[in-house]
């Protein structure tokens, strides 16, 4: 399919301070835009000058929230080239939540293709300072205009760009998280493990109660028993116990991570035995009381690796290594940040550069 590009002939002022760009917050003067409906399939690929979208009020997303999403990024390597990591990881797995909300699927080398020409367009947004990067977010959802309660018939794909700032602007320190008791995130047959707004909606009033007791983050824990451990916030989870990395198994309910896959692979070339299997928050109680929970992490795009310091459980605080990040949280972040922005050399090929 032709890809057809209208360029914007009002550019905006891109902003100078890349410390100060925060998080998805502005976006770059271009989007990508296609459509599909039953007759035609995907249709009209084009890149537009980036603006406002116009939908039906009884469009399907708004009323049913056939929606799922990706999020990735761009990097800026220090030659000045520009670089995706497992771009391919992401639209496979953008079918599979698509699949799961009855959403088309998509030509992932097509998207691939798409999402290339539109970053060498807006290449000069990519920013070059220390850990800023430019986010990507390619999202579908379905666009019928009405209101019946149906497997959707028109779909829209965009894919839109936002320079982001570092996730640390302090550096990378531990933080507090809370266990979750009350409110689930997934459950066993549901869409765990899509990438969809629907999920994140559900997850809003436990993630604002933990805000509000003060900590960075939810831990979740399974739907159906409650005990055992899924994800934290938007992130994947990890536990070093007893010098063996343990990680939620993807039983459905739990998003299957492409961080948390790097991170898998990179501890398996570094002889560090992994484990992924269910973790109990009673293990996690024994292994702070037996001094055996060396480190625990949350890994995912935006952070990358984030150390947690301190486990909430039903309001007893446990502290993690001392509060401190540990060595192999430490290792994987500057590891996987090294391969990401191109300052190390990436023996898996996971990297793509941008031409
Ligand atoms: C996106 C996401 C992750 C992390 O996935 P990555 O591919 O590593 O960015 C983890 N959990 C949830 C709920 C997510 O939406």
């Amino acid at each position: 399919m032709e890809i057809s590009v209208t360029l914007t002939g009002n550019p905006k002022t891109k902003p100078a301070d890349a410390s100060a760009l925060g998080f998805g917050k502005i976006f770059t003067d271009h989007m990508f835009l296609m459509e599909y409906n039953k007759d035609e399939g995907w249709h009209n690929a084009r890149i537009v000058p980036y603006g406002d979208l116009s939908i039906s009020p009884a469009s399907t997303v708004l009323h049913y929230g056939a929606e799922v999403f990706e999020g990735m990024k761009a990097y800026r390597r220090p030659d000045g080239e520009i670089q995706l990591f497992r771009p391919r990881d992401n639209f496979k797995r953008m079918n599979d939540s698509a699949e799961r909300l009855c959403l088309p699927q998509l030509d992932g080398e097509f998207c691939l293709e798409a999402l290339k020409k539109l970053i060498n367009i807006d290449r000069d947004w990519v920013p070059t300072a220390e850990g800023a990067s430019l986010y990507i977010r390619p999202f579908l959802f379905g666009n019928d205009p009405f209101l019946g309660v149906h497997t959707v018939n028109r779909c829209v794909f965009c894919i839109i760009l936002s320079p982001s700032g570092s996730y640390y602007k302090e550096g990378v320190n531990p933080v507090k998280i809370m266990i979750e008791t009350q409110d689930v995130r997934a459950v066993r047959g549901g869409t765990g493990y899509a990438k969809c707004g629907g999920n994140y909606a559900a997850s809003m009033r436990a993630g604002e109660k933990a805000e509000q007791k003060g900590y960075a983050q939810v831990l979740w824990l399974d739907g159906v028993e409650r005990k055992y451990v899924e994800e934290v916030g938007s992130m994947n989870v990890m536990f070093k116990i007893n010098g063996t990395v343990v990680t939620p198994k993807l039983t459905g309910s739990v998003l299957p991570g492409i961080t948390r896959r790097s991170c898998i692979a990179l501890l398996k070339e570094w002889g560090v035995p992994v484990e992924e299997r269910l973790v109990s928050v009673e293990e996690l109680e024994q292994a702070v009381k037996n001094n055996t929970l060396d480190e625990a992490w949350g890994c995912g795009t935006a952070a990358v690796v984030s150390p947690i310091g301190e486990l909430c459980v039903e309001d007893v605080p446990y502290v993690v290594n001392g509060g401190k990040i540990g060595p192999v949280t430490q290792k994987l972040y500057d590891e996987l940040t090294g391969i990401q922005w191109g300052k190390k050399p990436d023996p898996f090929g996971w990297t793509e550069t941008v031409k």
